[in-house]
C-alpha cells in the first residue's frame, strides 16, 4: 500500500430515527446553559419545537438565516446572540442554516450542535463560506466545526421531491471528489464508495417512497460518509466549477452541483482508474457519469446549465475564472476540454457511456 495522510475531524454524531429527543442530553452532557436556536423562515416551526424541548436551556429562537452565509445576517444574528445571553448555537435546517450557526461560532467560538436536515454535509466539515458585497470567500477553520451533530432521519422526510434529488447529488459529489483529490486515502475511499452507492440507491428508491423512514435513513447515512469526505478530504475541478458558477452567474447551489458533476466526471475519468473501479462498483454500472446523469434526470432534476439562467456567453468567462486559480485536479486543465465540458453542461447533454 502507498504512503498517504488521514484527518480525523472530531465530532460527536448521533443516527437515528427521533434522536432529537436527545438534544436536552446533548446539551447538558456539552455544559450548554442558553443556546440561540437558528433555522431559515420556512422552517421556523421545528426552530420552535427545539426552543420548547430545551425549555430552560433556550436563549431565542433567530429564524433568519439566508443562502451563503450573507454577512449582515450574521451580525443581526450576533446581536440578537449577546442580547439574549446566548453561550452556544443548535442549528436546524440545511447549508444555510448550518453556515450561520458557523459564521457565530468563527467569532464567538461557541459550541454548536446541529441537526441537519438537508444532504449538503456541511455539518461535518470545517469549512464556512461567508458573502459580503456581493462576494463569497471561504476558509478553513475548526473553530467552526460543530461539536455534536445529531441526524435525525424524521426531519428529512418533508424534503421535498426535487431538492431530495440534487440536494442527494451534492452529497454524492463530495464523495465522488474525494476519491481522486489530492488528499485522497484508502479510508475515505471506503467511505466515498459505501456513500455514493447508498446514496443513489436510496435516492432511486425515494421516488416511490419518499416517507419511508429505511429508506430516507440510508439516504441520510451516505449523505454523512460523504459529508466526511468533504470535511476531511479534498476536492477537484467539480466544486471548482460550481464555485465559479455559483460565485459569478449566482446559480442555485444544489442545482449547480447536480448538472455539474456528470461532466466533470466524465472529464477526469481517463486520469483516475481507481475512482473508476471504486465508482463502478457503487453505481453498479460500467459508466459512472452517464449512470448519475440518468439518477439526477429520472429524479426530475434541471439538467442544464442554460435552464438555471445562465448565459451561454458565459462559458468562456467561466473557464477563464476557473485557469486563473485553478485546484489541484487529477487530469490538467486544458481550455478546449473546458470547454467542451461547460458547453455540455449547459445544454443538458448526457455524457458518453
Ligand atoms: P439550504 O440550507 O439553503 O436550504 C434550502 C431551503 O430548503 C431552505 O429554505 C431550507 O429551510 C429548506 N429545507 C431544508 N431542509 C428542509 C426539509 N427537510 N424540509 C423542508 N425544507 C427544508 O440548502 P442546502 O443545499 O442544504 O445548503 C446550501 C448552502 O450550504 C450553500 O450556501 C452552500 O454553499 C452551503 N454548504 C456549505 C458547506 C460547507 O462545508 N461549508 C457544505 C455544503 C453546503
Amino acid at each position: 500500500m502507498d504512503g498517504f495522510t488521514y484527518t480525523g475531524l472530531p465530532a460527536r454524531v448521533i443516527f437515528g430515527s427521533g434522536t432529537t429527543g436527545q438534544l436536552p442530553a446533548e446539551a447538558e452532557r456539552l455544559g450548554l446553559t442558553r443556546a440561540l436556536v437558528l433555522t431559515t423562515p420556512p422552517q421556523a416551526a421545528q426552530g420552535e419545537a427545539l426552543t420548547a424541548l430545551l425549555a430552560d436551556k433556550a436563549a431565542g429562537l433567530f429564524a433568519e438565516a439566508t443562502m451563503h452565509t450573507p454577512v449582515d445576517v450574521t451580525q443581526a444574528a450576533l446581536r440578537f446572540y449577546h442580547d439574549t445571553g446566548a453561550d452556544s448555537v443548535v442549528s436546524i435546517g440545511g447549508g444555510s442554516t448550518i453556515g450561520l450557526g458557523k459564521a457565530i461560532a468563527l467569532q464567538t467560538d461557541c459550541p454548536q450542535i446541529v441537526l441537519p436536515t438537508s444532504y449538503a454535509g456541511s455539518e461535518m466539515t470545517p469549512i464556512i463560506g461567508q458573502t459580503e458585497a456581493g462576494r463569497k470567500t471561504t476558509q478553513r477553520t475548526p473553530k467552526v466545526l460543530p461539536e455534536t451533530v445529531i441526524y435525525d432521519v424524521d426531519h428529512t422526510l418533508s424534503l421535498p421531491a426535487l431538492m431530495t434529488v440534487t440536494s442527494g447529488m451534492n452529497a454524492i459529489a463530495h464523495a465522488v471528489e474525494a476519491l481522486y483529490a489530492e488528499e485522497a486515502n484508502p479510508v475515505l475511499s471506503l467511505m466515498a464508495e459505501d456513500g455514493v452507492a447508498k446514496m443513489g440507491a436510496a435516492l432511486a428508491a425515494i421516488r416511490d417512497a419518499p416517507e419511508d423512514v429505511g429508506v430516507r435513513s440510508d439516504a441520510l447515512y451516505g449523505a454523512w460518509l460523504c459529508a466526511i469526505c468533504l470535511g476531511s478530504g479534498g476536492v477537484a475541478l467539480h466544486h471548482k466549477l460550481c464555485h465559479v458558477l455559483g460565485g459569478s452567474f449566482d446559480l442555485p447551489h444544489a442545482e449547480t452541483h447536480t448538472i455539474v458533476l456528470p461532466h466533470a466526471l466524465a472529464y477526469n475519468a481517463p486520469a483516475v482508474p481507481d475512482a473508476m473501479s471504486a465508482l463502478r462498483r457503487a453505481t453498479g454500472s460500467q459508466s459512472p457519469a452517464a449512470a448519475l446523469y440518468d439518477l439526477a434526470m429520472t429524479g426530475g432534476a434541471p439538467m442544464a446549465l442554460k435552464n438555471l439562467g445562465m448565459p451561454e456567453d458565459g462559458i468562456d468567462r467561466a473557464i477563464e475564472i476557473t485557469l486563473e486559480n485553478p485546484y489541484f485536479n487529477p487530469r490538467p486543465l486544458e481550455a478546449g476540454a473546458l470547454r467542451n465540458l461547460l458547453q455540455n453542461a449547459w445544454s443538458g447533454q448526457r455524457p458518453a457511456a
